[in-house]
């Protein structure tokens, strides 16, 4: 491995968000652009890793930068809200009959709620709600 960029662009080729929105992914890798609509455009797709000619770790790069802009108090407002709800309710799907109902012809027990206290208290532990602003 070698984790020099040689700024050949095949990444920005192969990204297949690149496609349709600002992503480019040559650009976040060289630490041109960090700006919340580049990062959050990455589907984590890989395609770029699996192509890129220098083994470069780009996901995690850019999964840094995201990193980076939250602790700055940089988020997407939905994003936020996601957190919020995970935050509060230990879920990131809310549990309802009907997910109950599919669960249980699974097999699987119809509601979980030690696995969501379980989640809550990671998320306190780990300091996510602070960060969040939930807390
Ligand atoms: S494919 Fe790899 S070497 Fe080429 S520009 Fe992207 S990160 Fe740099
Ligand atoms: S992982 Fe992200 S940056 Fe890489 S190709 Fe997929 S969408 Fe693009």
């Amino acid at each position: 491995m070698n984790d020099v960029c040689i700024h050949c662009g095949i990444c920005t080729a192969s990204c297949p968000s690149g496609w349709y929105t600002p992503l480019v992914t040559r650009r976040v890798v060289g630490g041109e652009v960090n700006t919340m609509e580049d990062v959050w455009a990455c589907v984590t797709c890989y395609q770029c890793e699996e192509r890129c000619p220098r083994e470069i770790k780009v996901v995690e790069r850019i999964i840094e930068i995201r990193n980076e802009l939250v602790r700055e108090g940089k988020i997407f407002e939905s994003h936020r809200e996601a957190a919020l709800k995970l935050i509060e309710s230990g879920r990131i799907v809310p549990w309802n009959e009907k997910s109950g109902e599919l669960r249980e012809e699974l097999g699987l027990p119809r509601k979980r709620e030690k696995c969501a206290e379980e989640v809550k208290t990671l998320l306190k532990l780990t300091g996510f709600e602070s960060l969040i602003g939930g807390g």
